[in-house]
């Protein structure tokens, strides 16, 4: 179940321990705390108040029930749970771990706090990431369901490596692929090497499962590209780590993607987003395809006049024009006060969406000094190979418009 706003019950004594976590879910949008302050009123909120809670976080040691009754309680109600506890003790963890507590935090500084909250957020995000699990023995692939279940991992299996496969390349929403080795048709191995020969698959996490006393076949998985592996059996503390530690990763991979194909003030993609992804699509589009340089006329004048944050200002907004203009299209922020669209149809349907495009910026009064602006744009229709050549045109398109005296469109 996915849900906007998420209730995490917080089962703990201190009022001062019970006020910091409130602070700390409060912060994050996604979660609502429900308070209690001993077992009684956690029983009662569980059992009788309807509400149906995401996870939870326990206190091991309240006045009407000092020996961690509140675990089997929460989790006797299907309910994730995060232990909180002033005195670590080893043997102690071991057992609660087992039982099925996702994590056990000792209250010794406050980045113990943050601690409890990043577990519950992780929760919360891995309810949309999808795992697939590749494993022949029902026993071992039903072990590692449960356990990424525990963590509301999102969880599809496979019994052989073809099967695997054929899941992976029908639904692309499968973020993670656990695999483990001897499996018929297609083995673990093969499974991963096939994978990362196809394009489509380089951002998938993959860990390769091995048995333990074939010390080879780690390094096996990851030459042929898993991410990491682990040797059976394993701990679930230890599986638990390694599954949220390279899926961050990858998550720190796409944000860096993210980052470095989108122009920060405009929030439109950039040029070398354009170079890149976007020339694979022009291309592909030719001869159907078509492209337009829009300038800002006069922009200079308008930094020259209201300053340089009133001019990023009237670039968000004309950036925002942009989108809404063209949003089947790619239009990107080219450079300074130049942008780019560049379209999978013929000029003759581009061109009456650029001139409702200029209309509607010539009519608009921009920002709060109520600025006006005009805007030249160079169109290249025909007559270009590639998307170097169609720029080419449509810059020299640009400037006869600006030598033609501005707000208008050429096009050849
Ligand atoms: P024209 O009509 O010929 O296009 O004149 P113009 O003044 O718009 O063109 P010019 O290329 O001479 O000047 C562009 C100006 O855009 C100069 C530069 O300072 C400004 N500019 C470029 N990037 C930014 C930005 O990110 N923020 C702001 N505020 N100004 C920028
Ligand atoms: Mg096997
Ligand atoms: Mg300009
Ligand atoms: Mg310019």
């Amino acid at each position: 179940m996915v849900s906007d706003e998420l209730k995490v019950l917080v089962v703990e004594d201190s009022p001062v321990v019970l006020k910091v976590l409130n602070h700390l879910l409060s912060q994050n949008p996604n979660f609502i705390p429900v308070l209690c302050s001993n077992y009684e009123e956690a029983q009662t909120k569980i059992e009788t108040s309807g509400i149906e809670f995401f996870a939870a976080i326990v206190d091991l040691n309240l006045p009407d029930a000092e020996n961690g009754e509140i675990v089997d309680l929460v989790l006797s109600h299907h309910i994730p749970c995060v232990v909180l506890t002033g005195n670590f003790d080893d043997d102690q963890r071991l057992s609660l771990l087992n039982k099925g507590v996702l994590d056990y935090i000792t209250k010794d500084s406050r980045y113990s706090f943050n601690h409890v909250i990043k577990v519950v957020e992780r929760l919360r995000k891995n309810q949309n990431v999808k795992v697939l699990v590749a494993e022949d023995s029902s026993t071992s692939r039903l072990f590692i369901k449960i356990l990424l279940e525990q963590y509301r991992f999102n969880v599809i299996e496979a019994e052989d490596g073809q099967e695997a496969l054929a899941k992976l390349e029908s639904d692309d929403s499968i973020r993670m692929l656990i695999t483990d080795y001897n499996m018929p048709h297609i083995n673990g191995y093969d499974l991963v090497r096939m994978l990362r020969h196809n394009a489509r698959f380089q951002d998938l996490v993959i860990i390769g499962l091995s048995a333990e006393g074939d010390n080879s076949l780690s390094a096996k998985f990851i030459k042929a590209g898993a991410n990491d592996f682990l040797k059976k059996p394993f701990y679930h503390e230890e599986f638990h780590c390694r599954v949220v530690h390279n899926l961050e990763a990858q998550e720190m991979l796409e944000t860096i993607r993210e980052l470095a194909n989108i122009d920060p003030l405009t929030k439109l993609q950039n040029r070398r987003y354009l170079f890149d992804d976007g020339e694979r699509m022009f291309r592909k589009s030719i001869p159907e395809a078509s492209l337009a340089m829009l300038d800002l006329d006069h922009f200079k004048k308008i930094n020259d006049t209201y300053g340089h944050a009133v001019g990023d200002d009237l670039l968000q907004a004309v950036a925002q024009e942009v989108m809404v203009h063209f949003p089947d299209f790619l239009a990107c922020r080219f450079g300074g006060e130049e942008f780019c669209v560049a379209a999978n149809e013929p000029v003759d349907a581009l061109m009456p969406k650029l001139e409702r495009f200029l209309e509607g910026i010539r009519e608009k009064e921009f920002t709060e000094a109520k600025i006006k602006v005009t805007c030249s744009i160079g169109v290249c229709g025909k007559g270009f190979d590639s998307l170097e050549t169609a720029l080419k045109i449509a810059d020299d398109n640009l400037y006869e418009a600006k030598r033609l005296g501005r707000d208008q469109i050429v096009t050849n």
